[in-house]
């Protein structure tokens, strides 16, 4: 964990001192690269009227993109899903995406890649007339759960105040940015003294919190719910981790009783990898250190940002003048 920590805080320190224009963010607006803190989008757009989008979050590490094509599928499935088309062939958002990473020099990156339904929304038009719309970005590596957090572990809680939307309502497993259930719970586990919000389906069992999946190890076997959640990039890393290192998954219903007799817990997402939760409801999860399962998990997650079967090389400096 310390090596990984202290590369990334090295090439952090080179990109804060960089003098690029693109260096602290760089987005695609209709075509045009510009520094993410002046992008500016169409305020007609029903993404941002009725939250009528779905997106996807890759992720740049030590200059490689991680499981690039296994996002990009994910958003064309959930496009699909919602009846909208990816704006571009995903092949050529692939190349924009890299051509934006060259350009701002960002090693470490927390890349967002929005389709929107588009300025005409879906009462008033007909949907041959609906063209849908493609924002992307490219900043600097954003962490759920800061280095600093991770040695030890963060806190979390089962929210009693508010459910997860249920799956007939809004598909969980089409990423999107409706949110008022997860606001709620980030809320509650403020008012509560803990930073992140466990959410159930409402019939007492889990299913995940404000942008992470949850998983929780018990003798040697890892629980993560199936159902009412998004089937998470990093979640399908952490099934690859435990068939490398010899433990069962349940991909299956997890009842709230499992997080309070769990050996292990931990939250996934690409902005922040493995996360351990040592802390539940204000009582130390099993003594209250990193366990050793989460452990092996996290070094064979961030061992597969250097591994070609799941990221290649961006190529920063062959392409640099070329772009
Ligand atoms: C993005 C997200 C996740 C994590 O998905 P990854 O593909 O692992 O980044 C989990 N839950 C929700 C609600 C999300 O939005």
């Amino acid at each position: 964990m310390e090596k990984v920590f202290a590369a990334y805080e090295d090439r952090k320190a080179i990109l804060e001192a960089s003098s690029n224009r693109f260096a602290q963010g760089v987005a695609w607006i209709e075509g045009e690269l510009v520094p993410l803190h002046e992008a500016r989008i169409p305020l007609l757009d029903q993404g941002f009227l009725h939250s009528d989008l779905t997106y996807d979050v890759p992720s740049i590490w030590d200059g490689r993109f991680f499981r690039l094509s296994d996002h990009l599928t994910r958003l064309s499935a959930s496009c699909k899903k919602i009846r909208m088309a990816l704006p571009l062939p995903q092949d050529e958002i692939m190349r924009i995406l890299v051509e934006m990473a060259v350009k701002s020099g960002i090693r470490d990156a927390f890349v967002e890649v929005i389709v929107t339904r588009g300025l005409k929304g879906v009462r008033e038009s007909r949907p041959e007339d609906i063209k849908n719309n493609l924002y992307m970005w490219v900043m600097p590596y954003v962490w759920v759960m800061e280095p600093s957090v991770q040695r030890t572990g963060g806190s979390a809680v089962v929210a009693r105040t508010v459910r997860r939307v249920p799956p007939g309502s809004i598909d969980p497993i089409v990423k999107n940015l409706q949110w008022g259930d997860l606001t709620r719970g980030m809320h509650e586990a403020k008012d509560r003294g803990a930073s992140y919000p466990f959410l159930t389906d409402g019939d007492a069992n889990l299913t995940e919190g404000s942008g992470f999946n949850i998983c929780f190890i018990k003798d040697r076997v890892l629980y993560t719910p199936d159902r009412g959640v998004l089937h998470g990039i990093t979640r399908k890393s952490v099934f690859d981790a435990c068939a490398v290192i010899g433990i069962e998954v349940r991909c299956e219903v997890v009842p709230v009783e499992i997080a309070y007799t769990s050996d292990e817990i931990f939250m996934c997402t690409t902005a922040g990898g493995i996360m351990p939760i040592t802390e539940l409801d204000g009582q130390a999860v099993n003594g209250g250190g990193v366990g050793p399962i989460t452990k092996s998990i996290w070094d064979v997650y961030w061992g597969m940002h250097h591994d070609p079967t799941y990221s290649f090389e961006v190529a920063y400096d062959k392409l640099k003048g070329k772009l």
